[in-house]
């Protein structure tokens, strides 16, 4: 089966090949708009811009996808396409470049859950069974999910306030530090000491997967104002150590609370026990080896997908429609795309289903 994937929920305009096979999965093209220099004067996403952007972004994607994997629509199985969560606006203008594709080729029209094509990255590049365990982390999620099928998750917990990509981010923002935060920060961590700096590990004492991250960032902000009143500014030190500890902070809770999860999911007896973890977060180095670790402690396969489908990409939407239209689901015209999107109400919204 060969996909073509599109992706526009947040500020990244992608479109992308994708072919699965007896043989293995092959992404054939995957191209990314990002529109960082668009929102920076604003200092965060502003969603009318992001949805014109897209708008006038995604037919480009579309063709430079095609070029490169060397494809013309006619020789695609379907159109796969992200139908929510998201920012609306972009949401929309996906679904609807879609919708116009898949009715002027007559293609089949599949709706992606955002989260799933994250959730099932881990499948388009290794050959992992069913079912996983999941640390889905990102620029606005952060959950621990059992993935029992490409449209079956049960969570086990998750952030109760911020998501660490937010967390990241607002970490730069404080420090002065550009965006996206998250890869601002690891950057500057690599020569901070992380324990200059004593930050809280929320949640910790609490029992289950719960976690949050909102008072760190709090914490990284009262540590950077006692070091301005100290010296009048920010030394750069001063903010790589901060990076370091905060970044250290937020492993340490993703590791603690992933033992957690880990024994809950072992409760399932599963044949090949295997944690996979994605999501923009899930390209943070520190991050991928502490996870690493444990999984080597405790026997579990540790699954993470190369850095460029960590981070939005139009890959992991094709692929999570293949996963779909396999199960024997496909939409149509009345494909609708929606704001939020819970996982584990994993169908499409259609119009005039109420929903
Ligand atoms: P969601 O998928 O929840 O809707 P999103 O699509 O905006 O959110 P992603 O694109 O998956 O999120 O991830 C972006 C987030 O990942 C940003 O917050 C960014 O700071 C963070 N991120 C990217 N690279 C790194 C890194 N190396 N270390 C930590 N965080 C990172
Ligand atoms: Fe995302």
């Amino acid at each position: 089966l060969t996909f073509l994937g599109l992706e526009s929920s947040c500020d990244d305009t992608a479109a992308a090949v994708v072919r699965a096979g007896p043989g293995g999965n092959t992404v054939l093209a995957s191209v990314v708009a990002g529109q960082t220099a668009l929102h920076a004067p604003f200092g965060g996403v502003v969603p009318e811009i992001a949805a014109r952007a897209h708008a006038e972004k995604l037919d480009l994607c579309v063709e430079e996808a095609l070029e490169a994997a060397g494809l013309a629509l006619t020789d695609l199985d379907a159109i796969a396409v992200t139908a929510g969560p998201g920012l609306i606006g972009g949401v929309m203008s996906g679904v609807m470049c879609a919708k116009g594709l898949a009715a002027g080729s007559g293609l089949p029209l599949v709706g992606v859950n955002h989260l799933a094509g994250h959730a099932l990255t881990p499948r388009l590049t290794d050959d992992l069974p069913f079912p996983y365990l999941m640390l889905l982390v990102s620029g606005g999620h952060c959950q621990f999910l059992l993935v029992h099928g490409p449209e079956e998750f049960s969570r086990l917990g998750g952030t109760i306030d911020d998501a660490p990509g937010e967390a990241f981010d607002k970490t730069a923002k404080i420090l002065g530090l550009p965006q996206p935060g998250g890869p601002a920060v690891e950057r500057e961590a690599a020569i901070g000491d992380t324990k200059a700096f004593k930050l809280p590990r929320p949640l910790l004492d609490r029992p289950g997967c719960d976690m949050s991250f909102s008072g760190l960032k709090t914490a990284v902000l009262r540590a950077r104002d006692e070091i301005i009143a100290k010296h009048g500014g920010l030394p750069r030190q001063a903010r790589a150590d901060l990076c370091a500890a905060f970044q250290m902070a937020v492993a340490d809770v993703l590791h603690e609370k992933s033992r957690r999860a880990l024994e809950a999911y072992m409760a399932l007896r599963p044949a090949h026990p295997a944690l996979a973890v994605a999501g923009g977060v899930a390209a943070n180095s520190a991050i991928r080896e502490r996870l690493q670790a444990l999984c080597a402690e405790t026997g579990v396969t540790f699954t993470a997908p190369p850095l460029a489908l960590c981070t939005d990409n139009a890959a992991m939407i094709a692929y999570a429609g293949i996963e779909r239209f396999r199960q024997g689901h496909s939409d149509d015209m009345t494909l609708v795309a929606r704001p939020r999107w819970p996982l584990d109400q994993s169908a499409p919204a259609l119009l005039g289903s109420g929903k």
